[in-house]
């Protein structure tokens, strides 16, 4: 390969890593809708989420002035285990594509939980060790958030029981078996540690789980337990905060390389890992430094929340506890067809990124999972690392764009981001190379029930 002035993998130096976070709010001209109470219609202050936060993610979660904000030290030192992340020239996929366009990608799979999902997951641990809790619960679907969290629980020394979906603790062993490593509590929900759980068993003994199950029992089990709180991998403001290290170290390298993108894509389920690397690009957007740059969200087609959703306040979760947030959303009650295995199943979109795409600042595209594993092979012969098929829809975009470029002859620079790696979802593989995967779009009629059980909220929503 010729004029191989750009390395293939770029690390930014330990000293380079960000102290600093990046918060995007700071630089949005209209900032998303606040928060309401579900059962007043008011705006939820800082103390209203007390109860479910601790005091500084509260403060971080409803603060859209402090541009930067310091990462503590401690958290400073965890992140330099497995940060920065390399950026990566994906100049064999441009030789197999025979794009004149450059492509680079973020990998952020190099950490036992093998996904971003790390970045937040240690400053969540951090503040609540700090502020003298003594355990968290969460959910998880697929395992990586509660892989995540088990690893920066067990840095600080806090116990944590992770309510893991029926199904998914049954098909992926080897999820909890990680899990278990870090001393995680895993318990498959429904289960009938909690009310919600031997209620939900009593209706259906066989109940396999989702999501909602999930999140009921383990909110139940941090409001009944003393010094113990819940916490959540995505779509907050402080998750996308958190992230913003992606962005900010992706940055600093192209800066380095003397590059600078002209279309940023990243998959979206409930936003983080986009929002994460977008954030500084997204600034110099909105700042009006680089006024062009084009930036695209890309989520499967069977959970079409951008592309189908509804802008309105819904809740954040399917058992109706959490406050009303105003995002891109399929009705909370929506779950995605049992044919998908792509990931990204949420029903929302992260409030801010919800924003920005309601004003016209990022594009969204909707991709059928078939479409995305393709990618997702075609990426693995070429590059030597088996993406997360969450990851895979941002790589088929960007494979899309770049042949957009072969068509034009333009040499755009593309910067995708590769959130983890794809080791826990061989079922998902196999279904796709022996070709027994299907591809499911909902029908209008199934959305529009869905949203008809969207909340009202007097004078601001009927
Ligand atoms: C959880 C996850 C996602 C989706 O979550 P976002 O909050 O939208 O980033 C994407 N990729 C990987 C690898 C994940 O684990």
């Amino acid at each position: 390969m010729e004029n191989k002035k750009i390395p293939y993998r770029h690390f930014l130096e330990e000293k380079d890593l960000p102290k600093q976070w990046y918060n995007l709010r700071a630089d949005m001209k209209e900032l998303p809708d606040p928060m309401l109470n579900p059962g007043t219609g008011e705006a939820m202050k800082e103390e209203d989420l007390y109860p479910i936060f601790c005091k500084e993610l509260a403060h971080q979660e409803m603060d859209d002035k402090t541009r930067y904000v310091d990462i503590p030290e401690e958290i400073q030192e965890v992140y330099k285990q497995f940060r920065p992340s390399p950026l990566v020239r994906a100049y064999a996929l441009e030789k197999a594509l025979g794009t004149p366009a450059k492509i680079y990608y973020k990998f952020e799979g190099n950490n036992t939980s093998g996904s971003h999902k790390l970045n937040s997951a240690i400053p969540q641990a951090y503040y609540a060790k700090k502020e003298g809790l003594t355990s968290l619960t969460t959910e998880t679907g697929a395992g990586q958030w509660g892989t995540a969290l088990s690893e920066a629980c067990e840095y600080f020394g806090l116990p944590l029981t992770v309510y893991m979906v029926k199904c998914s603790y049954e098909q992926k062993p080897f999820r909890r078996t990680i899990m278990k490593t870090f001393d995680a509590n895993i318990i498959p929900s429904p289960s009938n540690t909690t009310e919600a759980g031997r209620k939900i068993l009593a209706a259906d003994p066989n109940c396999t789980g989702s999501l909602g199950t999930a999140i009921s029992e383990a909110v139940e089990k941090a409001v009944t337990t003393e010094g113990c709180k819940y916490v959540l991998g995505s779509v907050l403001n402080q998750v996308l905060l958190h992230q913003s290290v992606i962005g900010l170290e992706a940055y600093k390298s192209m800066e380095i390389l003397g590059e600078y993108p002209d279309i940023v894509i990243g998959c979206a389920g409930g936003g983080s890992n986009l929002g994460g690397l977008i954030a500084p690009f997204m600034g110099d957007k909105l700042t009006g430094k680089k006024p062009n740059t084009k930036f695209i969200a890309v989520e499967p087609a069977s959970c079409p929340s951008l592309t189908r959703g509804k802008y309105a306040y819904d809740f954040c979760d399917t058992g109706k506890i959490t406050p009303l947030a105003k995002m891109y959303t399929l009705g909370s009650g929506f779950i995605p067809s049992a044919d998908h295995a792509g990931g990204l199943r949420y029903h929302g979109m992260s409030p801010i990124l919800s924003k920005l795409y309601h004003d016209g600042y990022i594009d969204a595209v909707a991709v059928k999972q078939t479409k995305v594993f393709e990618a997702a092979k075609l990426f693995a012969q070429y590059e030597t690392i088996l993406p997360a098929p969450e990851s895979s829809h941002a790589i088929r975009v960007a494979i899309d764009e770049a042949l957009k470029c072969k068509e034009t002859g333009e040499a755009k620079t593309i910067l995708f981001g590769l959130s983890g790696t794809g080791f826990f979802d061989m079922v998902a593989y196999e279904s796709y190379l022996n070709g027994t995967m299907k591809d499911y779009v909902p029908s209008d009629e199934e959305l529009q029930k869905s949203f008809d059980t969207l909340p009202k909220v007097p004078g601001i929503q009927d």
